[in-house]
């Protein structure tokens, strides 16, 4: 497999280069935001809870988020490989994902970092919620909780992942297209 992290705070345009990368290199997508966003719709107890952390761009709990990873990786381990968008968010799910891919002698062969300014990273959620309809995309100070929490909680995750050698960081301003196109470089790379 071929496993991929797509990397960056929240609007530095993860999903929208995922769907790029996905078609290129035949990837499955794991969206652990969408996934949540799923049980969420369901109405479930769980994702009652789920839509209260969400709402407040917080994190959900790391074993609530690892269930659904696992059961994804599992479902999908004979594929090409993986582009994991969303996740792993902390320290812990990074290294609890090492430890889950390599009892099914998997890895991590790539991380892609999109560097994107807090200033872009606002207005372009912003723009998103007009669209999306996400609550979390449309109040400016759940925005800026959400950034406090990835520069926190998330940022540390390069570290881990530097450390490996797997890291790649790529200016996440621009054109989709000249975005995309430093991505399958750093990708290529990494084959
Ligand atoms: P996203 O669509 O990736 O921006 O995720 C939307 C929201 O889902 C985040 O603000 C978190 O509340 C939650 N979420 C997504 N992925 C994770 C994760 N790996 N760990 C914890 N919470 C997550």
């Amino acid at each position: 497999m071929f496993n991929l992290v797509i990397f960056g705070p929240p609007g530095s345009g993860k999903g929208t280069q995922s769907e790029k990368i996905i078609e290129k290199y035949q990837l499955k997508h794991l969206s652990t935001g969408d996934l949540l966003r799923a049980e969420k719709q369901s109405g479930s107890p769980l994702g009652k809870k789920i839509d209260a952390l969400i709402s407040g761009g917080n994190l959900v709990p790391d074993t609530m988020v690892q269930e659904m990873v696992e059961a994804f990786v599992i479902k999908n381990k004979h594929e090409n490989g993986i582009i994991f968008d969303g996740f792993p968010r902390t320290v812990a799910q990074a290294e609890w994902l090492q430890n889950m891919l390599s009892s099914i002698n998997e890895k991590i062969n790539a991380l892609v970092f999109l560097d994107v300014n807090d200033e872009e990273l606002v207005k372009r959620i912003l723009e998103r919620g007009k669209a999306s309809g996400r609550s979390d995309d449309q109040d400016a100070s759940i925005i800026q909780n959400r950034i406090e929490v990835y520069n926190s909680q998330t940022l540390p995750v390069i570290d881990f992942y530097r450390q490996q050698g797997v890291s790649e960081k790529i200016d996440g301003i621009g054109s989709i297209d000249s975005i995309f196109s430093k991505i399958s470089q750093a990708i290529d790379s990494k084959l």
